[in-house]
């Protein structure tokens, strides 16, 4: 079942390394996320029916599975490097999702709250546990394709790239003049092989 936000914070810590705005910023989003569809024990018996979404890997990142139980390895947390402070949860079971952008005046609304807090962190900290969902956050339903290939627990052969010889899961390779060709060989490398 879902936990108050202290206990959250605590397991955050342990997860982060450190508790910070960022963590209690990625908690809210998360709950506010999993209340918006229903969902009472997103890391228990509902599991099954979410992924998530993230689009930025700042600090809030690290503590939106602390609530979700949506883990990289698990093919449930599914990271879009758009650069913005933003999430959207999918709930398979009712085929519905809902995206979160964090309000950037929220910054703002904890300075007008808290003048006297002088660290900014601690000021920001204290803000986001106490303002409403709405101030901290846009929400807007969505629709979310998601193919089968990235739903967890997608099952298929494996490939071997024709060129650097690796293999390959989840249908990620591309056909190029057709070559079953990895998307390292097919021009997406990041690395250069020394
Ligand atoms: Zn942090
Ligand atoms: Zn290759």
């Amino acid at each position: 079942m879902l936990k108050a936000l202290p206990e959250y914070e605590t397991l955050a810590e342990q997860a982060h390394g450190h508790l910070c705005a960022g963590q209690i910023l990625g908690l809210r989003m998360a709950l506010y996320g999993v209340n918006l569809l229903g969902m009472t024990d997103p890391a228990g018996a509902d599991r099954k029916r979410l992924v998530t979404y993230i689009e930025i890997d700042r600090c809030a990142t690290d503590a939106i599975p602390i609530v979700t139980g949506c883990r990289l390895g698990k093919r449930a947390l599914k990271f879009r490097d758009f650069g913005k402070v933003a999430a959207t949860f999918c709930d398979l079971h009712e085929g519905r999702a809902v995206r979160l952008v964090a309000r950037d005046d929220a910054k703002a609304r904890a300075q007008e709250l808290y003048p006297e807090i002088r660290n900014k962190n601690q000021q920001q900290m204290r803000a986001y546990r106490e303002l409403s969902d709405e101030d901290l956050f846009e929400s807007r339903w969505v629709r979310v394709a998601i193919g089968p290939e990235d739903l967890p627990g997608y099952k298929a052969a494996r490939v071997e790239c024709a060129q650097c010889g690796e293999s390959i899961h989840f249908k990620r390779e591309v056909i190029r003049d057709g070559r079953v060709l990895c998307r390292a060989c097919a021009g997406e490398r990041y690395y250069e092989p020394l």
